[in-house]
């Protein structure tokens, strides 16, 4: 049997007649830039996810970027996150102008430790931005308590996170502002780039729409120097479609983690993620952890498996940021997670055949 690590094709196969006509639509009228398609999906995702206003924008890391913009990141301005995310977290910052400072993640559910948080303060901390790595959120309250107490501001990156929840709250709700992804991979992926800054201040989500737009409110009046940072109309009708297919995609994802448990559990060499008591993990993927990892997944790729490493460098030990002067063993616990997850093949339409078979040939494989 063959498993695919992801299989957008048959995510689309079902919505495609759906999503053609609104194209068709869209071509027809020719307005490609703006529109009810873009203020129509900003309106809808604003509602599912319990936030005033969504401003879609050209993508997760542009979303992250304009709205540390917003919240006024000056140069030399610090950014306390994790070594353990993609590195758009880190751009973002970067080419916002702020100056990254890395604290550890929780063994358990691979986000931010926040017992770490305070020793990384310093007097040019301004924001800190907790990542929701895999699906799950990261412990929120202890964050948002010492974000209070230090005056700092809260930008989740939920670009792995749609719809997850935190305590009966949203993921993407809890800070000052959040940005979701809509890559093609992420749980609600556009058909081609596109972002979301998401925020309950109507002047951070002004400002996030005038910087999305050449810096303009009114056409030609450029109140300050912005960037060509637009969601497409072409994406926003398709995003409309998924968005109400989200809820369902996002049970089908849990009930597939739940066959992956059931299936795996007690058997001994595997670490399953574990969801966390009050956090609804929406598996963006499904990372368990195994010693020896590029020897297990090599041989689950000879038997048809298809795996993923999310992420096998750490950011603080990439190449980029050597002048950082990061060394090794600064960040333990992302550098252990680092050499031993595992991301298994994870999408809506997996079959129970196929999840069998994946825990089959991993329990064969580790025999
Ligand atoms: C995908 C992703 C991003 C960036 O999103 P793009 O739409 O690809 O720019 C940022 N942070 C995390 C954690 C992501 O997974």
């Amino acid at each position: 049997m063959e498993v695919p690590f992801l299989d957008l094709k048959a995510q689309h196969r079902p919505i495609k007649d759906e999503i053609l006509a609104m194209w068709g639509d869209i071509l027809d009228g020719a307005g490609f830039i703006g529109g009810p398609h873009v203020t129509g999906l900003e309106t809808e995702l604003a509602q599912a996810v319990g936030v005033k206003d969504t401003v879609a924008v050209n993508s997760g890391t542009d979303a992250l970027r304009f709205a540390f913009m917003a919240l006024g990141l000056q140069p030399g301005d610090e950014v306390i996150t994790v070594p353990h995310t993609f590195i758009a977290t880190t751009e973002a910052i970067s080419q916002a102008g702020g100056k990254f400072v890395f604290v550890d993640i929780n063994p358990a559910d691979y986000c931010m430790d926040a017992s770490k948080i305070e020793a990384a303060i310093t007097p040019r901390t301004k924001g800190i931005v907790p990542v929701h790595l895999y699906g799950q959120p990261a412990d929120m309250d202890p964050i948002i308590e010492i974000a209070r107490k230090h005056k700092l501001w809260v930008v989740e990156d939920a670009c792995q996170s749609h719809l997850a929840t935190y305590k009966g709250r949203q993921a993407g709700s809890i800070g000052e502002a959040s940005a979701f992804s809509f890559y093609p991979g992420k749980n609600m992926g556009a058909c081609g780039e596109g972002g979301s800054t998401n925020t309950n201040s109507p002047e951070l989500a002004a400002c996030v729409r005038m910087i999305r737009d050449h810096g303009q409110a009114k056409k030609y009046y450029h109140d300050i120097e912005g960037y060509n940072g637009r969601c497409d109309a072409i994406q926003c009708a398709a995003l409309r479609v998924k968005l109400r297919h989200l809820p369902a995609w996002t049970a089908a994802r849990q009930k597939n983690a739940q066959r992956y448990i059931q299936n795996l559990s007690g058997h001994p060499g595997i670490t399953l993620p574990v969801p966390a008591e009050g956090r609804g993990h929406v598996y963006h993927l499904f990372v368990i952890q195994v010693d020896d990892r590029d020897n297990v997944a090599e041989k689950l790729k000879a038997k048809g498996v298809a795996t993923g490493l999310h992420y096998p460098i750490p950011l603080h030990l990439q190449k980029a940021y050597a002048h950082h002067g990061f060394k090794k063993g600064q960040f333990p616990v992302t550098e252990r997670a680092a050499e031993r997850i595992l991301s298994l093949p994870m999408f809506p339409e997996l079959t129970n055949d196929q999840i069998d078979y994946v825990c089959e040939s991993l329990k064969a494989v580790l025999h």
